[in-house]
Order: C-alpha cells, then structure tokens, then sequence
C-alpha cells in the first residue's frame, strides 16, 4: 500500500465559448496527460463562463478538496478575462504589477512593432506569491504558486500557448511539490457478454478497492475494463494491479480476448489465423459482408481470408453455396441447419480450413414469432466439427449487424483457441 497520501488534481477550463456547441476543452486533456505522467490523477474537471462569481466560488470549492488545481484560459487583456481576479480574491491575496513582465510584455510588443494598448498591462499582474510561467507563443505569461497542501497553476487558453507552457514550465515546477507516485494501468478487453453481466460478474472483486480505479467502457460486443493503481513506485503499482487484475482474468475466462489497449478483436482474430496457419472463408445473409470487412481490414489478411460469399436470398444459398433447397423450404433462411450449411458451403468451394456464416432478421421489418427481429445463428465449420450458436439482439439494425460480426468473429477466435487448432503447427 502507497505511505503517502496520493496527490489528485482538479481542472477549470474558463471560458463562455466552452459551454457552447462549437467549441470543446480540448486543453484539459493535454493538462490530464501531463498530469498522469507524473502520478496525479484528475479527481474532477469543470468548464465555467466567464463569469467572475461563479468562478470564484469554483476555486474556493477545488481548493478545499483537492492538491492540485489547475485554471486554463481567462488570461488575456480584456474585460472578460477574470481568472486572475478570480484566483486572487478566492484566496484573498492581492494582485500586482510585476515591473518584469511589463517589460516582457512591451518588449514582445516593440518586437511586431505595435504600441501597446493600455488593458495588455492587465497581463503583467501576478498573485501575490505567484512566479510567471514564461510564454513564447503569446502575450499573457501563465502563473505558478505552491500551497499547504499542493499548487495552483494558471495558463493560457490557446493550446499552442499552453502545450509548451504546461511541458517546460508547469511540470518542472509541479515535480519537486509531489511526492514520488505512478500511476499503472491494466486493460482487458472482452467480447461475449454484455455490459450488465460483466459488472455482475467483476464488481465482487473490483469493489473492495479503491485504489487501482476501476472503469468499465463498452460499445456493441465489445467492452474494456481499465484498472488505474496509483502508488509510490512502479512495482507497487503494479502489485496492485496484479491483486485486483489477475483475479478478474480468471474470472473473465475466455471472454478476455486481450490485455494489450491498442488490439480489437479483428487483431486478436488475424494473429491467431496466422499462429494456427488457418484460413478461413465467410458466408454471410444478415451481415451483408461486414464480417468479411473485418477479416480484410487487417494488412496482409490475404494470407489467411480466401473468400467472402454474401448472399442474401434463398436461390444464391442455393447456387453460391450449395445449401439445399429442401433445408431452405423447411427451416427458412433463418435457421440453425441453414447456417450450419452456409458455413459447410463457404468452406467447401473456398477450401478454407474454417467457414464462417451468419443469417437472421436484422429488421425492423420481418420476423417470426419463434425468431423475432434481432435474432441471428451464426455458423462455424471446421476440422472439428460445425457449431451454430443463436443469439437475440435488442435494438436497432445497426446494432443486430455490429453484433452480429462481433459474435461470428469471437466463434472463430473460440475454435483457433481450442488445442485441437494447434495441430497444424
Ligand atoms: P483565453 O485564454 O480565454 O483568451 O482563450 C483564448 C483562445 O483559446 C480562445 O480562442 C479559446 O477558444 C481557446 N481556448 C480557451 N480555453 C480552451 C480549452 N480549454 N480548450 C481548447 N481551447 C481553448
Ligand atoms: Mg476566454
């Protein structure tokens, strides 16, 4: 366990253009970067007008709760500019003019040739206690204090102003007010079980810790699950993570299809096509060839994809792929002996090892009363056998599709698992 209490930061982005639909803080997340490098999680951000009052009543707030506190934008030369002010009477300090930055500023001004217009010396007040923080790419120098219990910073706005300032100027200064602390991050990504099911299973675990931070994300068939553990050193950090973590991947099974952050399933998918020298060919009804996408959107896929079939009526079941027309008659397209033979069929005239197949009502249209809109069978055929699998998908047809390629992308990553897959090795 970390001796030290962790710092945490807190950020306020100033600025009325920030509360409209054009435009968004972009600054906070170079700030969060910066930050996360040196340990310091960001407990809570804010986007406030300009609005001195509200403002200020802002900063009291963050100050009494958190280490670090970080003021972005409200620095120029005009009226509305009211971070400084803010700042100052939040903290009942006083503001003055800094004899140096007034040079620094008509200097900056006499350099472009332009007189300088009375409200720029706005710029050249500090807090009292406050060092400037230099700034090369614009007029307002940005300010620096340490406090009790942390720091508070005031930068620029615009971010070419502020991403230097923050990396030459802030961190330097932030470092020695913080005691020695990383921050380690553990990503599983899953497929095969839905959000709800997941936090059932993985909240027994996850919740007896505050500390790694425990985040779930998703988006259709596919999840991530962050564990954040932040510590004095790396190797704490990391037993943290191997305390909470290791316990959700065995929990996880073989719906974690990876720990690395940058893989998606069509990654994990490829790479074990290629381990096993497996190749494989698609037959799609429902998904319409987004399957086969997938299996080509990876570089070299040719290596292991040789044919994608898409056919959507009965008669191209019939003629593309073989499937029988007295199957097609009796069970309907949307069958599981019919996706057990569109993926016989895909395998058969491809000569691919695996074919894959998906069939069903994607909607809003069509449907049976037994096999309502969002239900599809997908199909794999293989050396060790077919399997069909049927699945209900709620939502739109967007959704059944997505759905549905995810879960016949994960049927082949299940067989290229098995140790039978192994053999041709
Ligand atoms: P200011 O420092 O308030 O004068 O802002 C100057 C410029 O920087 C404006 O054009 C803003 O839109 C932009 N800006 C201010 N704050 C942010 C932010 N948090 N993220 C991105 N751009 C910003
Ligand atoms: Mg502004």
């Amino acid at each position: 366990m970390p001796q030290t209490t962790p710092k945490r930061a807190e950020i306020i982005a100033i600025g009325s253009e920030l509360l409209t639909p054009e435009r968004v803080d972009t600054n906070s997340l170079i700030v969060t970067r910066h930050l996360n490098l040196l340990g310091v999680e960001v407990a809570a951000k804010h986007v406030i007008g300009d609005d001195r009052a509200r403002l200020t009543e802002a900063i009291r707030t963050a100050l009494e709760r958190s280490d670090i506190l970080i003021l972005i934008g409200g620095l120029g030369p005009t009226e509305d500019d009211v971070t400084r002010d803010a700042v100052a009477s939040a903290l009942g300090r006083q503001l003055a003019l800094s004899l140096e930055q007034e040079s620094i500023l008509l200097e900056k001004f006499r350099r472009i040739n332009r007189t300088m217009a009375k409200n720029n010396l706005r710029q050249a007040y500090l807090i009292e206690g406050a060092e400037a923080l230099a700034n090369p790419h614009g007029s307002a120098p940005g300010q620096f204090f340490s406090t009790d219990r942390g720091a508070v910073a005031l930068l620029p706005g615009p971010p070419r102003e502020l991403e230097p300032m923050v990396e030459h100027e802030l961190v330097p200064r932030l470092k020695p007010v913080l005691p020695p602390q990383v921050i380690r991050v553990r990503t599983f990504r899953i497929t095969g079980i839905g959000e709800s099911d997941l936090d059932t299973l993985i909240a027994p675990v996850y919740t007896k810790y505050t500390n790694p931070v425990t985040t779930v994300l998703s988006s259709p068939g596919d999840l991530w699950v962050h564990l954040r553990a932040q510590s004095d050193t790396e190797a704490e950090a990391d037993a943290l993570l191997r305390e909470v973590g290791n316990p959700i991947a065995e929990l996880l099974g073989d719906r974690l299809y990876s720990e690395q952050p940058d893989d998606t399933l069509d990654t994990v998918v490829a790479r074990l096509l290629r381990q096993r020298r497996a190749t494989v060919a698609t037959a799609e009804s429902v998904t319409g060839g987004l399957l086969a996408g997938r299996l080509t959107d990876t570089s070299g896929s040719s290596d292991y994809f040789l044919a994608g079939y898409v056919t959507y009526t009965d008669e191209q079941k019939h003629q593309i792929l073989g499937v029988a027309k007295d199957l097609l008659a009796h069970h309907s397209a949307v069958s599981e002996p019919v996706a057990a033979a569109m993926a016989q069929g895909a395998r058969a005239r491809s000569g691919a090892i695996y074919g894959l197949s998906t069939t069903g009502y994607a909607g809003p249209s069509g449907g049976t009363e037994f096999d309502p809109v969002g239900t599809v069978y997908l199909g794999i055929s293989g050396p060790d056998g077919d399997r069909v699998v049927r699945a209900r998908h709620g939502g739109d047809r967007y959704r059944t599709r997505t759905l549905a390629t995810q879960g016949a992308l994960n049927l082949l990553r299940k067989s290229l698992l098995k140790p039978s897959a192994r053999k041709g090795l």
